[in-house]
């Protein structure tokens, strides 16, 4: 088996971090299988190589080690750009002018479901001509479609914390700043690298059901997804990279060892 831990370079890694390594790293060994790191920079507006270095030096120091040569998304931004023109030329994604603001008037029980008429190839052009960028939305009409009974079934395997699945709609795929998203390339990369448990927090578990019905659409195998519990600080709260007290590097100033701040993280110091 082969799972992975995939953080993103927006911050320092902290206890919640080196609990979510500890439950993947940990499951490899368990199982006898092995553990990737991969790096989730696509956001170059979040992202940062301090941080992407310091994630190197803090998973070394609490005692992982990883397959080389590391995947490093943003040195991969064709690939998933190939998806996307995939996925445009089978009709299945859409562009969207819309912002944010736009969006949530129009849509039903927290979801968007999409334009009541596409947007002619005209307006398209006028637009683009006009110098503005869209977002690509999946189609679930298109989607439905296109799977057939299939797309009620959308089942996947999970083990560990489980929670309801949060409804889905014409989700973005490709974000107008970045011109990708998180759940296009988390997903394309899985696949890619053979991912067969996907292991990570229970905070990104009600997203699974659309990353497994983007994995029918492409054809892509569907992992086991085991999601773990998450690190609460006292008051209950899922931990921010922006608190810099449980910081992993800042741990290791304060003279705490590996061992320590693992315990730490897993509550059991
Ligand atoms: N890169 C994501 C994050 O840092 C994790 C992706 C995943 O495990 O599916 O939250």
């Amino acid at each position: 088996m082969r799972t992975r831990f995939a953080p993103s370079p927006t911050g320092y890694l902290h206890l919640g971090h080196a609990f979510a390594a500890y439950e993947a790293f940990n499951f490899a060994e368990r199982h006898g299988g092995e553990c990737l790191l991969r790096i989730e920079d696509i956001d170059h507006t979040r992202c940062k190589d301090e941080f992407k270095t310091a994630i190197y030096e803090d998973l070394a120091w609490l005692g992982y080690d990883w397959p080389k040569p590391v995947r490093v998304q943003s040195a991969h931004i064709s690939d998933y750009q190939k998806t996307l023109e995939h996925l445009k030329s089978r009709g299945l994604i859409y562009p969207c002018f819309l912002s944010r603001k736009e969006i949530k008037p129009l849509m039903e029980n927290g979801v968007y479901l999409g334009p009541t008429s596409p947007l002619s190839k005209d307006e398209f052009e006028a637009r683009i001509a006009n110098g503005e960028t869209p977002a690509w939305r999946l189609s679930i009409a298109r989607a439905k479609a296109y799977l057939g009974a299939e797309f009620e079934r959308l089942q996947f395997e999970e083990t560990g914390v489980t929670v309801p699945q949060a409804p889905f709609g014409d989700e973005v795929l490709a974000r107008k700043d970045i011109g990708l998203s998180y759940r296009l390339c988390v997903t394309h990369d899985d696949a890619l690298q053979n991912i067969t448990h996907v292991v990570r927090g229970v905070d990104i578990a009600p997203h699974t059901r659309f990353q497994v019905l983007f994995q029918k659409l492409m054809n892509w195998p569907t992992p086991v997804y085991h999601h773990h519990r998450l690190v609460l600080n006292a008051d209950g709260e899922k931990l921010a990279k922006r608190k810099a007290d449980t910081a992993i590097c800042d741990l290791r100033a304060a003279g705490l060892s590996p061992q320590e701040a693992l315990d730490l993280a897993r509550g059991i110091g």
